[in-house]
């Protein structure tokens, strides 16, 4: 039986400390603040928001949102994070993904000042981990990397393979595993043979979106397996990419769903917020 990752507890463990941290910056006359950009009513990005505003609650930060129609044109979005780059008062930007489709989320991104881009999605931040050089790290990956971390799961020279290359999560975790050492393949709806990437992998991370995608069969014993996927079922449950019930006999490790990437990923981002505070103070 797998040890089960469990994220929510190392979350608040993490959390907890950041509250000390914030409560040591306010001391110093700054209040840590996250400004949340919101365009349109998407229903799940609601819910993310709402998660982010329990958690900056939770560890002291302040929170501003900004909830935009979605008819607003490019010019309005940008003009309101150029606003936000010049507050002080404010130490931490995030623009809730999907926003729509009218609109140029990547000039969105790049207009967020580096200093206070706290998902890491601004090219220079993307560059700079790709460059393994001090920087805003995308939430999920980070999240991640802390599990590793937290359950001295090492990396170094095993195989690891990925399952999803989107900008959000694959692609910077596919950064964040080679600067660990470790062998790294990217699996994705082109992949052939997908199963003979994961049956030779030490650790496998799957984030696809399908529910129960991978398979006790597609994984060798003694796996590690994180599960990034979201998805809620017409019953209104949540499971993720792994069909954990049979995966976890195989596994050595395994993160559950919920209760594994999801709090990591609220918990890293008030990592971020703490620290875009303190670079700032310096
Ligand atoms: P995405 O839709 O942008 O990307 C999905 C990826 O899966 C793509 O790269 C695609 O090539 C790959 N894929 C699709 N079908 C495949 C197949 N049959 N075989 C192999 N690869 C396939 O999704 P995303 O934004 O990366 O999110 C993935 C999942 O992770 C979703 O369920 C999302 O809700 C979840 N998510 C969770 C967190 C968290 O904090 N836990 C954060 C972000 C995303």
């Amino acid at each position: 039986m797998a040890v089960i990752i469990d994220g929510k507890e190392l979350a608040r463990k993490i959390r907890s400390n950041l509250k000390i941290d914030c409560e040591e910056i306010k001391s110093k006359g700054v209040n840590p603040k996250l400004a949340v950009i919101l365009v349109g009513d998407d229903k799940a990005s609601k819910v993310y928001v709402k998660n982010k505003n329990k958690a900056c609650e939770d560890v002291g930060i302040e929170f501003e949102e900004h909830i935009l129609e979605s008819e607003i044109t490019q010019k309005q979005l940008i003009d309101l994070i150029e606003q936000l780059n010049e507050r002080k008062d404010i130490h931490g930007i995030l623009l809730q993904s999907p926003i729509p489709n009218h609109l140029d989320i990547n000039e969105a991104f790049r207009k967020i000042s580096p200093d206070k881009d706290v998902d890491g999605f601004n090219p220079i931040s993307v560059g700079k981990l790709s460059l393994n050089q001090d920087t805003f790290v995308s939430c999920t990956p980070y999240g991640i990397m802390k599990m590793f971390e937290e359950y001295n799961i090492d990396l170094e020279g095993k195989d690891l393979v990925i399952i999803g290359r989107s900008n959000i999560v694959g692609k910077p975790l596919i950064q964040c595993c080679l600067n660990k050492n470790a062998t790294v393949t990217v699996c994705h709806s082109r992949t052939k043979n997908l199963k003979e990437h994961t049956k030779r992998a030490d650790i496998v991370i799957a984030a696809i979106g399908k529910s129960k995608f991978v398979t006790e069969d597609m994984v060798k014993d003694g796996v590690v397996i994180i599960d990034v996927g979201i998805n809620r079922g017409d019953d209104g449950k949540l499971t993720g990419d792994v069909d954990f019930e049979n995966v976890q006999k195989k596994a050595s490790y395994i993160t559950p769903v919920p209760g594994g990437v999801g709090p990591m990923t609220v918990a890293m981002l008030m990592n971020n917020v703490i620290k875009a505070t303190k670079n700032q103070m310096k």
